[in-house]
């Protein structure tokens, strides 16, 4: 019998926010493949006896090919397997997500989305800041920094359209996107929020204006996965940043050299998380 694949959002980063139904499906899975933003912590919710399979791309490093993932979900379940594959955030936000929706729907195999909590919503959530709220802002957009090659990404278009932007995949391009902004518009007095591994135990945030931003993240050293908030809401901070993070750039670089172990440990299978609760 043909199995399912179940394309489940991990949550951000810290493993409690995955979804009921998302850790209902990891319970069962006979497989797992897995993306580097998903939790590792999540693993150890499927059965013992379940393969995992890392699928994640390393910036810069080797990654498993977009097309060769798509083949083997269809594979996997037309062996009868029920497959998780397991995506940070929300897999239908910039996870591609759809691309491997499409590859189950064109290959007849069944298929469930179990969408998941976005980095896009969680990491001003975490930061302290509304994306929208009464008086201030209306109306909020989710833009990436990056695009498929060829497509060329036009956040000067968006710049102006919505109250307050959240924009993903942004560390490295920083300078360049405060600059398009600030040229479509936006005053550059604006607030605006970075915020990297948010609701992980290394989350950092740093608030400044939108032309000051750039010089301040480099100074933290805030590289990715980061997310920036750019609106008026950003000011809300000031009262409402409710998570303790790290006090200092060293003491973050210490977690985050931990943490990346982790990620090196989980990827040679070497590791074994606590279980969760
Ligand atoms: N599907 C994911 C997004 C994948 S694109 C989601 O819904 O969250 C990867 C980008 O997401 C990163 O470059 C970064 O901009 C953002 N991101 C993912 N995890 C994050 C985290 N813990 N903190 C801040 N940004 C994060």
């Amino acid at each position: 019998m043909t199995g399912t694949v179940y394309l489940v959002g991990a949550g951000p980063g810290d493993p409690r926010l995955i979804t009921l139904r998302g850790a209902e499906v990891l319970r069962t899975a006979d497989v797992v493949i897995f993306d580097r933003l998903a939790s590792p912590a999540l693993l150890d919710l499927a059965p013992a006896r379940a393969e995992r399979i890392y699928a994640g791309k390393e910036p810069g490093g080797p990654h498993v090919s977009q097309h060769k993932i798509n083949g083997l979900l269809v594979e996997l379940a037309r062996g009868g397997k029920n497959v998780v594959r397991l995506k940070g955030g929300d897999p239908f936000v910039f996870g591609r997500g759809g691309e491997e929706a499409l590859a189950c729907a064109r290959a007849g195999i069944p298929f469930e989305v179990v969408p998941g909590v976005t980095s896009a919503m969680a990491a001003p959530a975490y930061a302290g800041i509304p994306v929208t709220h009464r008086g201030i802002a209306s109306s909020f957009a989710v833009v990436t920094a990056r695009c498929a090659p060829g497509h060329d990404i036009d956040l000067a278009r968006s710049a102006m359209a919505v109250d307050t932007l959240v924009i993903l995949m942004v560390a490295a391009k920083l300078p360049e996107i405060c600059r398009t902004l600030i040229e479509a518009g936006r005053p550059p007095d604006q607030p605006a929020a970075i915020v990297q591994w948010a609701t992980t135990s290394v989350q950092r945030s740093i608030v400044a204006t939108l032309a000051d931003l750039p010089a301040a993240a480099e100074d933290a050293a805030l590289g990715p996965p980061a997310t920036l908030i750019v609106g008026d809401v950003v000011a809300l901070a000031d009262d409402l940043a409710w998570v303790q993070e790290p006090a200092n750039s060293a003491d973050a670089a210490r977690v985050s050299a931990g943490e990346s172990a982790l990620v090196d440990q989980r990827v040679s299978g070497l590791v074994r998380e606590p279980r969760l609760g």
